[in-house]
């Protein structure tokens, strides 16, 4: 794939970029090193104000930066720039919480002291998504910088404007050279940069297979990995909920980054008592939204990030369709220029279909129906993701059951599943393993050690 900016609403190359030679990765490699040397003990007052100045300037900058955004990605301004701006609240929170986080843990041994302390691995690479270019980097690099590790980002190659605007953020506020750094590589480079030695660590958020390909490169390298990958998230909807709630909760949970995030509802599961309510308010809804111009702050959904995407989507729809699914609404690409599928739901959903074992990484939502809680839970479940869901009702008992039985790393209540800065986020089964941000992700990319004084 070439590492170049094409603008999804209208299709249009607007620049290509050289990809680094052998040398200049070397090279970068080399300046992450030595940075790492004198990074690693800067004081974390230090640090916190590098931090708040990078979150001054994405908040100073929140426009121009979203527009980088929508140009190489197609997100809906408005979401752009409330994208740049909680990534300026991340790095805020880590700035004022990494600190805390990370102070020695004393352990109870009588007479000695016997501690843990968190220490820095060195340079962690990231291997990051184009579907929210800030945010899913900064929950990375905010807590593991703060931690005093270095970073080393290879972004998804249709956004290389906002990978090097990042690296540029980092710069301006201060971060010394080679502690925060843009490699422009594809990612046929990426297993031979877990690979050499001086990388530590490696963190992945993207597809189940490219997660696969790093998860094995850092196992046969013996390096800690983090992977967030897909996801298809159920969305269960019991008979005392809030129906009216419920249903704008699923348009915009569907409908999040034009239907391009890990943690969108993807599978709607209803109770039998509402579905039909349900089913008209939610296709009412879905049909009523404006598909246009990103960059118009009227538009609902924009395009999706590539023609690829379209063409993927597309055959997932067909093909589930011509196994038996229900079109209720949407359900063909809406044709050039640019890369827009319209909001489509699909019932009746077979066993074995596309949708049934996939994620679909657009505007389509998939609907199924369930007797009971039983079967709510046994079909929330029926997937080999485990990222999110959510369910609603106001049922405590109901509530208790989905929290201990939706095999998920996260689980919502009345809420859709949202990622922010002070809350842990990370998946199970195979929507990957560890976790980002709170202490968990502000501990991923450390050395445990532990001292024992006597
Ligand atoms: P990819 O997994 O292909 O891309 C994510 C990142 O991984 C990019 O930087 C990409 O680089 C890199 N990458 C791709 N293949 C490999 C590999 N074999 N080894 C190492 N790095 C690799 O995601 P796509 O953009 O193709 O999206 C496809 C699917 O991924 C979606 O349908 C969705 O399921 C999932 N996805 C999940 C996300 C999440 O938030 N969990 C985010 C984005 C996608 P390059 O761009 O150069 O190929």
């Amino acid at each position: 794939m070439a590492i170049a900016t094409t603008n999804p609403s209208t299709g249009e190359l607007i620049r290509e970029f050289d990809a680094l030679n052998d040398r200049q990765v070397r090279e970068a490699l080399e300046r992450a090193t030595a940075a790492f040397e004198d990074f690693r003990l800067t004081t974390f007052a230090q640090r916190s104000r590098w931090m708040h100045r990078a979150g001054e300037i994405l908040d100073e900058e929140a426009q121009e930066l979203g527009e980088l955004a929508t140009l190489e990605m197609g997100k809906t301004i408005t979401a752009a720039v409330a994208e740049v701006r909680k990534s300026a609240a991340g790095c805020r929170y880590y700035a004022e919480q990494a600190e805390r986080m990370l102070a020695d843990e004393s352990w109870p041994i009588e007479g000695d002291a016997v501690f843990t302390r968190y220490e820095p691995l060195g340079p962690v690479l990231a291997v990051m998504p184009w579907n929210f270019p800030y945010w899913q980097v900064f929950r990375f690099a905010a807590p593991a910088l703060m931690a005093g590790n270095v970073g080393l980002l290879k972004h998804a190659s249709n956004v290389p404007q906002v990978a090097l605007a990042i690296e540029d953020v980092l710069r301006r506020a201060g971060f010394p050279d080679g502690v925060f750094q843009t490699l422009l590589v594809p990612s046929s480079a990426v297993e031979g940069l877990i690979e050499d030695e001086r990388v530590r660590a490696v963190t992945l958020t993207g597809s189940e297979g490219a997660g696969r390909q790093v998860g094995a490169a850092a196992g046969r390298s013996i390096k800690t990995s983090v992977l967030e990958l897909g996801g298809s998230d159920a969305f269960i909807v019991m008979p005392s909920a809030d129906l009216d709630d419920a249903v704008n909760n699923a348009v915009a949970s569907r409908l999040l980054n034009n239907g391009q995030s890990c943690i969108n509802a993807k599978r709607f599961v209803v109770h039998d008592d509402v579905a039909g309510e349900f089913t008209r308010l939610f296709v009412e809804r879905m049909e009523a939204l404006r598909t246009g111009d990103p960059t118009d702050s009227g538009t609902d959904l924009g395009p999706l990030s590539s023609a690829e995407a379209v063409d993927t989507l597309d055959q997932q729809v067909r093909d589930t369709e011509a196994a038996g699914g229900r079109v209720l609404a949407g359900g063909k690409p809406l044709g050039g220029p640019g890369f827009y599928y319209p909001p489509t739901v699909i019932t009746d959903i077979p066993d074995g279909s596309p949708a049934h074992r996939e994620e679909f990484f657009g505007p389509v939502a998939l609907l199924w129906r369930a007797a009971d809680i039983d079967e709510a839970i046994r079909i929330a479940n029926d997937s080999r993701f485990g990222l999110g869901g959510s369910a609603w009702t106001r049922d405590r008992e109901e509530q208790l059951r989905f929290v201990n039985e939706v095999e998920t790393g996260m689980m919502y209540i009345n809420k859709m599943t949202t990622s922010t800065p002070e809350v842990p986020f990370g998946g199970a089964k195979d929507s990957g393993y560890g976790r980002e941000l709170a202490e968990f992700g502000t501990r991923a990319f450390v050395n445990a050690k532990t001292v024992w004084i006597s």
